[in-house]
């Protein structure tokens, strides 16, 4: 049996139980030498997404070590990375997790090639996603295109037990040379004020678990109600921890499915919305072109505005579109690095349909402000919100953002969580967002609330005589 260490390239995968790759590594009595590439994937990434992932990068580092490993970190194309990682330690094996965006799969594919072409074992492993995209067909053998026949197709599907993390990594004799996190500067383009996000942030495995924990013991049975309300601390929360694999998603299944089991009675939504997850993979994976085309191809034809740095477009980044729960939400992802849901289909809703603004320049947006920035989600609910996706609303489902405050927030707790000006005084979230934001946008929080940009009723008529004229 071969003793040459295994790499163990960690990607979205920031965890140590439920972790396929390792365990598979670990087993097998070699040196396992984890390890870290900051690529193109890392250089892309938003400012918020890309400053979480250094903390994650720093928590697993510390866990790492106290089983007795290190996390090895290196900057540079994947492959050129692995074969000099090879080359110095000896390796004999590179394991990882499998993602599923177009980008990372062409690059895995050509690092698996390459690595087996020089004689190595390359070896990925499932754990980000329950249900492989190419797994999941409906009778005539083609990809949904619809949630529902999804969710019933993989509801009583068998999901894996998650496996408990390796008792032991065995270290190499000698470590290979790592660069310092902090010469990476993860967090350099998070002028977003990064001392005020912090505190929201639950970094790293232990802190996921014991989330999933508290929301399955105190918050699922009443999710099915709670987690549209946005003054609520209803919701698990954990989309933050999947984002970069700090908790598997077999993990929040088998909690939730136990739940259920006990008579929790949320649990079923709660496993509905997991199932959303793997409905955007699965989309991604059977059609890539969500990411950044109109996935209905009727719809290039629409005359969206695509000017990021329109007025009203601008309102809408820095909440002051003058419509309360817009704004409120766009401030709620400012500090926290997360936005509600519900406020995601409401500002999502209010770009794209109100002031007819194409759904890329929300999708960037979030993209660049969101700590649980997926791919694939974002791309759906961006395309879902506009109506351009699969599954969407229908074109003339135009949320009032009005009527959906006096339904989902009807004491204004949430509005007044996060907006300041015209409060006597004003909550300390609201106020927060001033010290999180640059100074020039020129924002104070005893400034005039704004009048709507675009009032309610208004952008109804406005949105559905568009979607008339493009014959809809
Ligand atoms: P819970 O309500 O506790 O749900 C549990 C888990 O189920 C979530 O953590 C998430 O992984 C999954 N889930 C729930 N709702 C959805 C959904 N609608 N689509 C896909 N998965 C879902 N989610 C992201 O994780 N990252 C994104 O970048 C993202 N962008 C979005 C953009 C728009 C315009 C919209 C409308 C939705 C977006 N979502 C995104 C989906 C959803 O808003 C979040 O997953 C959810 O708010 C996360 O909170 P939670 O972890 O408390 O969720």
């Amino acid at each position: 049996m071969s003793s040459s260490p295994v790499l163990v390239w960690f990607r979205r995968d920031l965890r140590l139980s439920d972790h396929a790759g390792l365990s598979a590594a670990c087993g097998g009595h070699r040196p396992v030498i984890p390890v870290f590439i900051h690529d193109a994937s890392v250089e892309s990434l938003g400012a918020a997404p890309k400053w979480r992932l250094g903390l994650g990068l720093a928590q697993l580092s510390e866990t790492l070590a106290q089983k007795g490993s290190r996390l090895i970190l290196r900057k540079g194309e994947a492959l050129d990375v692995l074969k000099a990682l090879v080359q110095e330690t000896g390796a004999g094996a590179v394991y990882w997790s499998r993602l599923y965006d177009p980008q990372a799969v062409k690059r895995d594919i050509e690092v698996k090639s390459a690595l087996r072409d020089a004689g190595l074992e390359a070896k990925s492993f499932g754990g980000h996603l329950m249900f492989e995209p190419w797994t999941v067909e409906t009778k005539t053998g083609g990809f949904y295109k619809v949630y529902t026949p999804f969710w019933k197709s993989v509801r009583n599907q068998d999901v894996p037990e998650p496996r408990p993390e390796p008792s032991r990594i065995p270290a190499p004799d000698t470590w290979p040379a790592s660069d310092e996190l902090a010469a990476w500067a993860l967090g350099a383009a998070m002028r977003r004020g990064a001392d005020v996000v912090r505190p929201f942030v639950r970094l790293g495995e232990g802190a996921a678990q014991s989330r999933l924990g508290a929301f399955i013991a105190h918050k699922v049975a009443d999710y099915d109600s709670a987690r549209d309300l946005p003054a609520v601390d209803g919701t698990s929360g954990l989309s933050e921890n999947l984002a970069l694999g700090e908790i598997s998603p077999h993990q929040c299944w088998h909690a939730g499915a136990r739940a259920l089991e006990e008579g929790k009675a949320g649990a079923e939504t709660f496993l509905k919305e997991l199932v959303w997850r793997e409905f955007a993979y699965h989309l991604m994976h059977h059609t890539p072109r969500i990411l950044d085309g109109n996935w209905k191809e009727d719809w290039d034809a629409f005359a969206w505005n695509s000017d990021a740095s329109a007025p009203k477009v601008v309102a809408w980044t820095r909440g002051r579109t003058g419509i309360q729960f817009v704004d409120a939400a766009m401030r709620e992802m400012y500090v926290t690095g997360r936005m509600h849901n519900r406020g995601r289909m409401i500002v999502a809703s209010y770009l794209t349909k109100h002031l007819l603004t194409h759904w890329k320049i929300g999708q960037k947006w979030f993209e660049d402000c969101l700590i649980d920035w997926d791919p694939a989600s974002n791309a759906m609910g961006w395309q879902w919100s506009a109506g351009s996706g699969p599954d969407a609303t229908p074109y003339f489902r135009v949320f009032n953002p009005v009527t959906q405050l006096d339904k989902f927030d009807p004491k204004r707790t949430y509005v007044s969580r996060w907006i300041a000006e015209g409060r006597k005084r004003p909550h300390d979230d609201a106020l927060a967002y001033f010290d999180a934001i640059p100074k020039s946008w020129d924002m104070a929080p005893d400034d005039r609330y704004p009048d709507p940009i675009v009032p309610a009723d208004e952008g109804r008529k406005v949105a559905l005589n568009a979607y008339e004229n493009k014959g809809f």
